[in-house]
């Protein structure tokens, strides 16, 4: 068995009076600097004005510029959209990156594929919770936790690791556990499970479902009902228990249904292009294009934004869900990258 880190076992004192800086104050960052500071530790948020940096006095942080935070900052976590990192890191971060400090990351994307490279003298690592910010921040208020990774890619200090297991302790992570790994193991796999199943596999199956009922004449409500909303409380009941407690709670005709036809659907070949997908995320192919896309202003995510905004299961179920406002009662939006 992997070892697993845990609240007790994880010694605070390393991280105690030093002062980190969140850089960025959008899903993970404003997780990340309330639970630390609400956890005792020094904590202020670098980001540009606007949004965020309003967002971030409101809720009683101290902000600064991105160059003045990463300045005066010993432990620097880099929490802005991956394709923004590189840039931001070479015109605000380098310049204050001295000997000693601490570098840090949610996630490798661009330690792994060579976008940012610090220099030698200071500590690398991540703590990537697996979970939306949002539920970073819930679950912490909650007294709970979201289970984190973390990974040393620099130990110049020689404390980088305890730094690490100090900071996934702040924002209430060892609570539910903390598994060490590398950026390379966690930046393919994050990739590889966010298009895989999470978020591609996940709703090209609901659309798929979707219009094979409508396209044989069932009614679109019906549909959304069938494909798309009672998905949630399918997964939550494989959340709770596992496949076992969903298959204990769906009729038997539904447990045969799964048995019999889901391998139909999600057969061998299924997984042939599984293991593609996985290829291209190792061998830098789909890191490759996206960093292209966004070089030559998104023509392509944007087209696919719109579709996707447009497809007929949206609009339906906008109209359903206006209906059920307890759905969405006293929760924010939540977002997964
Ligand atoms: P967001 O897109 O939510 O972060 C946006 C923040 O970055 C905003 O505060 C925005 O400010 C700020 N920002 C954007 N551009 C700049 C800039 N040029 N200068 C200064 N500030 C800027 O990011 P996420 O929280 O989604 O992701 C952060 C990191 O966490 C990524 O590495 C991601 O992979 C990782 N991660 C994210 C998860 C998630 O749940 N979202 C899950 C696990 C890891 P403004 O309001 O001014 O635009
Ligand atoms: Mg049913
Ligand atoms: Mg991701």
């Amino acid at each position: 068995m992997t070892k697993m880190y845990y609240q007790n076992e994880i010694n605070e004192a390393p991280l105690q009076g030093k002062k980190i800086a969140i850089i960025g104050y959008g899903s993970q960052g404003h997780a990340h600097a309330l639970n630390l500071k609400e956890s005792g530790y020094d904590v202020v948020v670098g980001v540009r004005p606007g949004k965020s940096f309003d967002q971030a006095k409101e809720d009683g942080l101290d902000v600064k510029s991105v160059a003045e935070a990463a300045q005066e900052a010993d432990i620097i976590q880099i929490l802005l959209p991956d394709e923004r990192q590189k840039q931001v890191y070479e015109a605000e971060i380098a310049p204050y990156l001295t000997t000693g400090k601490a570098l840090m990351f949610a996630h490798g994307f661009n330690i792994n594929y060579g976008q940012i490279v610090p220099p030698a003298d200071v500590d690398v690592f991540l703590v990537a919770p697996k979970s939306p910010g949002h539920l970073v921040r819930r679950t912490y208020v909650q007294g709970a936790g979201v289970p984190a990774l973390f990974a040393i890619y620099q130990d110049a200090t020689g404390q980088a690791r305890d730094l690490a297991l100090a900071y996934g302790k702040g924002i209430g992570s060892a609570r539910a556990g903390m598994l060490e790994t590398t950026f390379k193991e966690e930046t393919e796999t994050d990739l590889f499970g966010e298009q895989a199943v999470l978020c591609g596999g996940t709703t090209e199956l609901i659309k798929a479902g979707f219009e094979t009922l409508v396209e044989a004449g069932y009614q679109p409500e019906l549909a959304y009902f069938e494909t798309l909303h009672e998905l949630k409380l399918i997964v939550d009941l494989i959340y709770e228990g596992g496949m076992e407690t969903m298959r204990y709670s769906v009729s038997d005709t539904a447990e045969w249904g799964d048995y019999v036809t889901g391998p139909r659907l999600i057969d061998a070949s299924v997984k042939a292009r599984m293991k593609e997908v996985l290829a291209d995320i190792q061998d830098g192919t789909f890191a490759k294009d996206w960093i292209k896309e966004n070089e030559t202003g998104r023509p392509r995510y944007n087209e696919y934004k719109k579709a996707g905004a447009e497809h007929q299961i949206e609009q339906v179920g906008a109209k359903l869900r206006e209906m059920m406002p307890f759905i969405n009662e006293g929760k924010k939006k939540v977002v997964i990258k």
